[in-house]
């Protein structure tokens, strides 16, 4: 059976760049008659707390994508708040252990911040690999000092992904990519080890999300690799850029759903997301049903979508 996801960290109301993909996802898993689980990422519990949850919950209802599991309904795949799911992160990352891939780090922000690692393109820079030298001595006596974050040894190797609506993407782990970190210093599982463990433990087939998180697929994939789990299809979505030319964040008051509500229904506001996507020829108001019959992933654009001025 196809699973697909919605993966939201709700730090905020949501916006039209999250609904954007919210809606292709469903699309996409509903065409096929598919299921759909709701995950929130709220690794960051301060960032995320639940009010935002359960708001977004009402607001992807008032949208008409529904879903099958969540942390409302239920489902034999639960917790589905990540922050209830840390012993599964815990379980890998001591699988990863094992293998001798992870090492503590305790270079500060400032310390990452001044090494002159080249950036990556998604403005994360390149780890230069600090600690990665340190001895069993030296890093035991630094941790009684401060507690290290943890990393994943990575290979001179490269990782690609045939992304099912971008195409291919690959990396170089160790040049393009740097060991990255598994856990923070505070504790807090990363982003990149928790969303593979809850893929698979969820049955997840296909994910569908963000361009801006193709760059973090290869190390995903090599993290399915050494936890000897099975990869998802992967379908990054174009990202929604301002009139401007402007990357579309929260910044942006009146692509949050808060504003879009005084102005529009939920037909009114797919509609356009649909002709926006290039599945449907005008910008007339649609139920999420109703683009069902329409939607084809090889309508969508594979380069960022520039909202037309007055469009919402
Ligand atoms: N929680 C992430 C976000 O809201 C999405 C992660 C994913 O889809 O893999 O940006």
């Amino acid at each position: 059976m196809e699973t697909g996801r919605f993966a939201p960290s709700p730090s905020g109301r949501i916006h039209l760049g999250n609904i954007f993909c919210c809606l292709l996802a469903w699309l996409s898993v509903r065409q096929k008659g598919g299921r759909i689980i709701l995950r929130i990422e709220d690794l960051d519990t301060a960032r995320c707390p639940r009010r935002y949850a359960a708001q977004m919950e009402e607001d992807l209802r008032w949208l008409g994508l529904d879903w099958d599991e969540g942390p409302a309904v239920g489902g034999p795949h639960g917790p589905y708040y990540q922050s209830q799911r840390t012993a599964l992160y815990q379980a890998a990352l001591e699988k990863l252990e094992t293998k001798g891939l992870v090492y503590p780090c305790f270079c500060t922000r400032a310390e990452l911040h001044a090494a002159s690692a080249p950036h990556r393109e998604d403005g994360q820079a390149v780890y230069a690999g600090t600690c990665r030298r340190l001895t069993a001595a030296e890093a035991a006596k630094k941790t009684m000092r401060r507690r290290p974050a943890l990393r994943l040894r990575v290979p001179e190797e490269i990782w690609g992904v045939r992304d099912g609506h971008m195409g291919a993407y690959q990396e170089n782990l160790a040049r393009d990519c740097g060991d990255f970190l598994l856990r923070r210093s505070d504790g807090m599982f990363a982003y990149q080890l928790a969303v593979v463990v809850d893929d698979a433990a969820m049955g997840i087939t296909e994910v569908v999300r963000g361009a801006d998180l193709l760059a973090s697929t290869p190390r995903q994939l090599y993290l399915y690799h050494l936890l000897g789990l099975t990869p998802p299809r992967f379908l990054h979505v174009p990202l929604l850029l301002a009139p401007d030319g402007r990357r579309l964040s929260k910044r942006d008051a009146d692509a949050g759903l808060d504003s879009l509500q005084d102005r529009l229904s939920a037909a009114e506001l797919l509609g356009k997301l649909a002709y926006l996507a290039g599945f449907h020829p005008s910008a007339e108001p649609r139920t999420a049903r109703q683009l069902l019959a329409d939607f084809a992933w090889d309508k969508v654009p594979q380069t960022d979508i520039r909202i037309p001025e007055g469009l919402f």
